[in-house]
């Protein structure tokens, strides 16, 4: 399952590249707590957004694990970028609570700036090593929490690098919906 919808809002996962998507308002970075360019999800969105989004990023580091900040978009093809400071598994703790902290402030503030789309990168899946089935149970759960109080946000898109990546979100989502289904 890529695709379920609650109060008219939508929740998807696709594979692709974070740094690609021409139809969203805001794309949700992996930031460091600096807010600089880096490796994987930071470098792309750097690289294509150009010097002008560190530049403005920086007065506003460091930010904690958890916490969200909103920036322009610059070079990238999307108005804004959400930065997220995602916990490090088995450092950050607790990491679950953390991470689930990024995705609700993530989806909060898109709907405090009246956003109507972001599109977000698995979160600590990669130098920060969180496993990526337990990330997705974290993220959905968060996300599916949240879909019912928004007006503004209607479309939530979960963007996976690898198709391994996006068979874990398929599966989680289908058992989420299920689970959600047998409480009913
Ligand atoms: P973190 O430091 O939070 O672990 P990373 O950027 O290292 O963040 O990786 C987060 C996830 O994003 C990983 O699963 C990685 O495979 C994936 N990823 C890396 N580059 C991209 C990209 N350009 N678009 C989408 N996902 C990406």
């Amino acid at each position: 399952m890529n695709r379920i919808t609650r109060n008219g809002r939508i929740l998807e996962c696709i594979q692709g590249d974070i740094a690609r998507q021409t139809d969203i308002d805001a794309v949700v970075n992996a930031a460091n707590a600096q807010l600089q360019s880096g490796g994987g999800v930071a470098g792309a969105l750097h690289r294509a957004a150009g010097p002008g989004l560190a530049e403005e990023c920086a007065p506003m580091a460091p930010i904690r694990p958890g916490q969200a900040v909103i920036s322009g978009g610059h070079g990238l093809p999307n108005p804004h970028v959400i930065h997220c400071l995602g916990p490090v598994y088995g450092r950050d703790e607790p990491s679950d609570r953390l991470l689930e902290d990024c995705y609700r402030n993530a989806v909060r503030l898109a709907e405090s700036e009246r956003l109507r789309s972001v599109a977000f990168p698995a979160l600590s899946t990669g130098v920060f090593g969180y496993p990526m089935e337990d990330a997705a149970q974290v993220a959905f759960r968060t996300l599916l929490r949240e879909m019912p109080k928004l007006e503004h946000v209607e479309l939530l898109r979960f963007v996976l690098f690898s198709q391994t990546d996006l068979e874990v979100h398929e599966r989680a989502l289908e058992s989420l919906s299920k689970e959600e289904s047998d409480h009913e």
